[in-house]
């Protein structure tokens, strides 16, 4: 009954996870939850009252399909300030967070035939929606260079039909952060290329010094006629669930985008759009100073933890909130006569024996590797790395 392009298309491992550890605590369960893509925290005060005052406010009314003109102002204002180039208002529009953005990008760039190039591990939606477009995702590994791109591996997987790459940086699953020199050679050879870039900088404010975030197109200005960024409130200002993301791309790029969300999503929620332009008030930089502090520290926590348990080796992560160690070690072993063939099976054990979720290093591609959030309470990520080393040391 289904029609053919769904054949292929499984639900979200990452979304997977999260709600078999919350059907388990739902159950009393107590788990402790490092499956999760977002932080486990209050917004600030001042984005939830322009909600509130949006609804007092009566702000009920359809918006143009890439929001507010107040919005897409100070959006604009906000990627010409980190690029250094001037971005108009008619070049950036607000989406259902970046994953909207980036579905739009992906399906009015790529069609049949198209290659796609994505380094991996990668996050889980990158290369769904490059098939859902019709194109093939090109799997550029890292795992050999603690997950970094290789610039002349990169060159070797373009061929005549490579039409564009993929970059998130500060990365999920790894938590690496591109540095400027291999960001610049990226965008010459997409320039010489002809490739589109999209630039998913949804973790652009979570490093962690001294790593440094930088923008594609502020290291080589002549790629923003071919790059798309995209960016997301989620993360940065804690409001995964309301849905906020943006994105910046030229004229003709951002018209075919606007005119495929006119005919699917139409606007982004009105209330969350007033809940945006507040956020990128100034007043917020504070709070935003304060996440990253505090992941920060819980970062530093997960680290000296994760290097006691015996079996696990970890790339230092310099972004984003996770910690992906390599647990190549452990498979093979058993728990009480069950051998862990899988890390599929590795993150079932987890879950019943360790009361821990996490998710499986199979659902970026990187099948010898798990991801642990350290977006939780300090005293969470405490307790649960300790029942995660106990149950390494219990494997036979
Ligand atoms: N891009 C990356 C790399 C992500 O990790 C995520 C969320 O986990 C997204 C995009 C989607 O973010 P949003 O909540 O804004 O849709």
């Amino acid at each position: 009954m289904l029609a053919e392009r769904m054949k292929h298309l499984s639900g979200s491992k990452t979304t997977g996870m999260r709600n078999l550890a919350r059907k388990m605590r739902a159950e009393g369960v107590r788990v402790v939850n490092f499956a999760a893509g977002e932080l486990d925290q209050d917004t600030s005060p001042s984005i939830k009252q322009a909600a509130r005052q949006a609804i007092d406010a009566g702000r009920t009314q359809y918006t143009d399909t890439l929001g507010i003109s107040e919005l897409r102002e100070r959006l604009a204002q906000k990627v010409t300030r980190k690029t250094g180039i001037q971005y108009t208002a008619d070049e950036v529009g607000f989406s259902a967070g970046a994953k909207q953005a980036l579905f739009n990008a992906v399906f009015v760039l790529f069609q049949p035939n198209d290659e796609v190039i994505i380094p991996a591990p990668y996050w889980v939606t990158f290369p769904e929606q490059v098939r859902m477009a019709g194109a093939t995702p090109v799997f550029l590994p890292t795992q050999h260079h603690d997950f970094q791109i290789d610039v002349d591996e990169l060159a070797k997987c373009i061929t005549p039909r490579t039409r564009g790459i993929v970059l998130n940086t500060p990365h999920n699953p790894t938590g690496a952060v591109y540095s400027a020199r291999d960001l610049e050679a990226i965008a010459r050879l997409a320039l010489q290329h002809n490739l589109v870039c999209i630039f998913d900088e949804c973790y652009e404010e979570l490093v962690y010094a001294p790593a440094v975030h930088h923008n594609i197109v502020k290291l080589v200005p002549e790629i923003k006629g071919r790059t798309v960024l995209v960016g997301s409130f989620s993360k940065t200002y804690c409001i995964a669930g309301w849905r906020a993301g943006v994105v910046a791309a030229p004229q003709p790029i951002l018209k075919a985008i606007a005119n495929l969300q006119s005919h699917t999503a139409s606007n982004t929620c009105n209330i969350v759009q007033y809940a945006a332009l507040a956020a990128l008030d100034p007043a917020n930089d504070a709070f935003v100073a304060g996440i990253r502090a505090q992941l920060s520290t819980q970062r530093a926590t997960a680290l000296q933890l994760i290097g006691k348990i015996p079996g696990l080796s970890c790339v230092v992560p310099t972004g984003a909130f996770y910690l992906f160690p390599d647990i190549s070690e452990l498979l093979g072993k058993s728990l009480k006569g069950q051998r862990i063939e899988t890390v599929d099976r590795l993150a079932e054990l987890l879950l019943e024996h360790a009361h821990i979720a996490i998710v499986p290093g199979s659902a970026f591609g990187a099948d010898h590797y798990i991801r642990i959030s350290y977006a939780i309470p300090a005293e969470e990520i405490v307790a649960g790395l300790t029942q995660l080393e106990q149950f390494v040391r219990s494997l036979a």
